[in-house]
């Protein structure tokens, strides 16, 4: 019985399961739908990340499959109706990543507040100007955040500890949530957390409904010197528009880890832009999450194939 890896584990394969299945681990095979189905033409698992996209056609020519396992937790790159109807179970690493997700967003804020690369170039190049040194405190800041499940939830709370007031806009969640009768965080409208937060932070999977979710009308209403932090997708904000906004309000500053192409292309205009910072879709990515998200779902794998109940399906 096989398991293909079709993107990289960063994680050993554990022992168990190399001496129990053969397991075909090759990085680069998510480019290439043809190589992956011949590949796993004989497999009953696929082991993937956001990389590999998983169509109805190409669930079509993997007859033995039956179970994917998401190394992560967004799922806009597999097709999950298909899925159903196949009878595939998809498995997910939910809340695997979410704490290194959290401390990137806080570190983001942080990163803007207090600016300490620059101070250093500052020291180092001789200078001591130590009021143009003077940063921000988070304390008694707003931070808003659009979704608040695994992630969401986390960022809330850390903020909450740093003394930030937290407003959140996600439909989905009751106001009996421990974030609102806890922890104090506000459930309100889009519009209103674009108005009144310093930080905004988008936590939404990538959806028909959440394309495009913070367009120019977001934009336009949010404060002159708010920062938006993007670890979700790059689809959610409309990029057109966030680059005129970023160009014409210098004040403003976004971190974006995730783009509508990644990797962007070599000309990509958000380059030229010094109010904001770009990094390769490593919010999620540390050492301590990729061991957690690989044993969790690797172990969900092997549920499904020895006809136990997965813990973490999605489908
Ligand atoms: P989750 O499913 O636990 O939470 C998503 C929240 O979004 C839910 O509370 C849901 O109610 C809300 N939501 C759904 N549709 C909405 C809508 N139309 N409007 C407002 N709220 C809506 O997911 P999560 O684990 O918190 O992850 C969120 C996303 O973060 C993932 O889908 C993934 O795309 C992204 N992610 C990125 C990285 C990274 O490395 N950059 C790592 C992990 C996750």
């Amino acid at each position: 019985m096989s398991i293909v890896i079709t993107e990289e584990l960063w994680w050993p394969i554990p022992q168990w399961m190399s001496s129990k299945y053969e397991v075909i681990l090759d990085p680069n095979l998510h480019h290439n739908p043809d190589k992956i189905a011949s590949a796993a033409a004989q497999a009953r698992a696929l082991v993937i990340r956001n990389k590999t996209r998983i169509d109805r056609q190409l669930l079509e020519r993997l007859p033995h499959l039956q179970v994917i396992g998401r190394l992560g937790v967004g799922l806009d790159n597999i097709d999950l109706q298909a899925c159903r109807e196949q009878g595939v179970v998809v498995v997910a690493a939910r809340g695997g990543n979410a704490n290194a997700v959290a401390e990137y967003v806080i570190a983001c804020m942080f990163h803007q507040a207090r600016f300490l690369g620059a101070c250093d170039n500052h020291a180092r190049n001789g200078a001591w100007d130590r009021q143009q040194c003077m940063g921000r405190e988070l304390n008694g800041r707003t931070l808003g955040l659009i979704g608040v499940g695994d992630i969401g939830q986390r960022v809330a709370i850390r903020a909450r500890a740093l003394g930030l007031k937290v407003v959140a806009y996600d439909p989905f969640v009751l106001k009996s949530n421990m974030l609102v009768q806890d922890f104090h965080v506000e459930l309100t409208e889009l519009q209103r957390v674009c108005q009144v937060s310093d930080y905004i932070s988008v936590h939404v999977p990538l959806t028909s409904e959440t394309h495009c979710l913070i367009s120019d009308m977001e934009l336009a209403v949010m404060k002159e010197d708010a920062v938006l932090i993007n670890t979700s997708r790059g689809g959610i904000i409309d990029e057109g528009a966030l680059f005129t906004w970023l160009k014409k309000r210098p004040e403003n500053f976004a971190f974006l880890d995730v783009r509508e192409t990644e990797p962007p292309a070599s000309d990509d205009p958000f380059n030229l832009l010094t109010n904001v910072i770009l990094t390769p879709h490593i919010a999620g990515i540390t050492h301590e999450s990729s061991q957690r998200v690989a044993e969790l779902v690797l172990e969900d794998v092997n549920r499904v194939l020895v006809c136990e109940k997965a813990l973490a399906a999605v489908v």
